[in-house]
């Protein structure tokens, strides 16, 4: 089946990144809004992803009761959407402390923090599949690790995506996480969600893909910085390289370079622009946004292919 949007859901966008294991309940709550209405076929009626609303049903994703209603409903029409999430709070503290990201299983640190990031993250993705099926969304959690994906000095050599594409036949919406994993070379690493998106978008080749993080796009340097200039569209080169097309606001023909800090286990927006820019180089459109906005509902929704208002951000 065609697959319509991948969607990275940033780690910081949906916990809060200074509380250790905390979930930002608020922007969960929106963004599967988001993502709902999203996925829904234009005309298709109620709200009702899986032919019921289960928004009226709070209990149903806790429990199994509630089965027998929907068994008869038809299945409505909706657009194929995978999610992918970070870690934010949840394993980026238990990988970066015993140093998971860089090998060694032999140490009973590393080794002890491998079995802790996996119940960290493991335990986001419980609560996002959750918050996405009181949503309606026909979610299903799948882990990088035990979908069997393996590195090879900190790349991806390995990583099956059949499971991924049958959970989408089979009209669910996978849910995947930036996860720990076995590599080759050093024993484990941290695989980021950042990768595992332009993997499947490799693979699976989606309409468009959708980064949703906690600022309102690219800068050309840390959005902390005084006159950090937010940045519209960059363009992506054959050879990978990119350029500035337009920064959002003024300064049209400055010359612009990115900068950004070299911080956390998987690389931050370093990892996130340069993994954007290769799907971009795919032919497939990327577009970085604030989360819970109506900025994301619009490019979730697929409105800003080829038609990004100029007055946008302004
Ligand atoms: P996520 O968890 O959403 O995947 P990260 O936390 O890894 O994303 O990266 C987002 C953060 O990167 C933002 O909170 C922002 O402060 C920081 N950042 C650093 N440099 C830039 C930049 N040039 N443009 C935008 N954000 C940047």
């Amino acid at each position: 089946k065609s697959i319509r949007c991948i969607v990275k859901l940033g780690g910081s966008a949906i916990t809060c990144k200074t509380e250790l294991e905390r979930i930002n309940e608020e922007s969960l709550e929106t963004v599967s809004q988001h993502l709902r209405q999203a996925m829904m076929v234009p005309g298709s009626s109620g709200g009702k992803v899986l032919g019921m609303d289960w928004s009226k049903r709070p209990g149903f994703a806790e429990t199994s009761c509630g089965v027998d209603d929907f068994r008869d409903q038809p299945a409505l029409g909706f657009n194929h959407f995978i999610v992918v999430h970070g870690a934010g709070s949840f394993g980026h503290f238990q990988a970066s402390k015993s140093g998971v990201h860089k090998g060694s299983l032999n140490q009973p640190l590393v080794k002890a923090g491998f079995v802790a990031t996996r119940i960290s993250v493991t335990s986001l993705n419980l609560e996002i599949v959750r918050a996405l099926a009181r949503e309606g969304v026909p979610s299903l959690g799948l882990s990088p690790f035990a979908c069997g994906w393996l590195t090879r000095e900190r790349n991806i050599s390995s990583a099956d995506v059949s499971t991924v594409a049958k959970a989408i036949d089979s009209g669910f919406v996978p849910v995947l996480h930036g996860d720990a994993v076995f590599d080759a070379s050093q024993g484990c690493t941290i695989l980021s969600g950042d990768v595992i998106i332009r993997h499947l978008a490799e693979q699976l080749k989606p309409e468009f893909v959708v980064f949703l993080t906690d600022v309102l796009g690219v800068y050309d340097r840390p959005p902390t910085e005084p006159n950090a200039v937010l940045l519209r569209e960059i363009e992506v080169r054959e050879d990978g390289s990119w350029s500035v097309v337009k920064p959002a606001l003024e300064n049209t023909n400055k010359k612009v370079e990115i900068t950004v800090p070299a911080h956390d286990t998987t690389g931050g927006m370093r990892t996130k622009i340069s993994e954007a820019a290769m799907i971009a180089k795919l032919g497939i459109d990327v577009y970085i946004v604030k989360v819970a906005t109506s900025h994301s509902l619009r490019a979730l929704s697929g409105e800003l292919k080829d038609n990004i208002p100029e007055d946008w951000l302004g």
